[in-house]
């Protein structure tokens, strides 16, 4: 109970000290993001429709969505050689239960070994609002509930209504204001906000953005907020930088011809050199991507389970998606 009561002082210790702004602005030197969870898989990984990913910039490592189904990622990360023991730092992109699936199993994996692993967790403001599910009393948000069982394992969370720099060059977006009408998915549920019941267009949406001497590095979980509405935001509050690489799922597996075409002229305007789309990305559009960024296949693949980009190297794409 003591144990319990000063590892809570110093984790928050951590949360209020170590972190936003704490470090000076910069950029990362090494970068690597390893797909952890994504639709496609060709190895003894498992494929599943969900996303995460692990992100190891200038020796901080940061996992970033946790799947759908609880196990598969904490198999895919055992398959692929990867220990998130050593991880202090979570990430979750929304609340949608294809990005927090995995959350609670991979805490509980390691807290035993490694209390510290995985005890902090990254949210943007509205992770925890009610939503509607479809079924009358039911609630649709997965995280109210993940939130106690989460907090009773030692684990706290750090909501953010703002854009912050986590460490130095490693930002999160926050909350996206939506400039444009991009409308990638959310849909028909409602969300209770404290300004009252609005449609549920995901408020609390953010990417994790890398800010490096080849450009930002931008990692999107479901893309909700809209890509090219995170990207314009992510250059307007770190720098107006062009996309050295995008990476993860942008919602656009059903988007119309036009829509396509518009978000790849914006893109191109961004100058993005790399796409992993991976998720909800939709195969059409990774290969309707790429032939309008003028990318070849060695810089534009459909993400699969093992994929790797590395600052300096480039997209490892795996056997299947090459
Ligand atoms: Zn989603
Ligand atoms: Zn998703």
């Amino acid at each position: 109970m003591l144990m319990r009561f000063f590892y809570r002082g110093f984790l928050w210790l951590l949360v209020s000290v170590a972190l936003p702004g704490a470090e000076k602005e910069g950029r990362v030197m090494t970068l690597k993001i390893t797909i952890l969870s994504t639709m496609l898989a060709d190895g003894d990984e498992l494929g599943e429709w969900g996303f995460a990913a692990l992100v190891e910039a200038d020796g901080r490592r940061i996992l970033f969505d946790t799947g759908e189904h609880t196990e598969v990622v904490l198999k895919n990360a055992r398959s692929l050689g990867l220990d998130l023991s050593t991880v202090t730092d979570v990430v979750l992109s929304h609340a949608h239960s294809d990005h927090v699936g995995g959350f609670l199993t991979l805490r509980r994996s390691v807290v035993a070994k490694a209390p510290m692993g995985l005890a902090r967790t990254h949210v943007g403001e509205g992770m925890f609002y009610p939503r509607t599910s479809g079924v009358p009393r039911v609630e649709g948000n997965p995280m109210i509930a993940i939130k106690g069982a989460y907090e009773e394992t030692g684990g706290v969370f750090v909501v953010y209504a703002k854009p912050v720099q986590l460490f130095r060059g490693v930002w999160l977006t926050g909350p996206v204001p939506r400039k444009y009408p991009e409308r990638n998915g959310g849909g028909r549920g409602r969300v209770t906000t404290p300004a009252g019941v609005v449609e549920d267009n995901v408020p609390e949406d953010m990417a994790l953005v890398i800010d490096t001497e080849q450009g930002l590095v931008v990692l999107t979980g479901c893309g909700h907020a809209g890509v090219v509405n995170t990207i314009d935001y992510a250059r307007t509050v770190i720098r107006p930088e062009r996309v050295h690489a995008l990476i993860g799922g942008l919602h656009l597996f059903a988007a119309k011809a036009e829509t396509l075409a518009w978000t790849a002229e914006k893109l191109r305007g961004f100058g993005v050199e790399h796409l992993i789309g991976a998720h909800c990305t939709g195969i059409e559009t990774v290969f309707r991507l790429r032939a309008d960024l003028r990318l070849d296949r060695e810089h534009a693949v459909v993400g699969a389970v093992g994929a790797k980009f590395e600052l300096g190297r480039g997209i490892d794409a795996r056997k299947i998606a090459k």
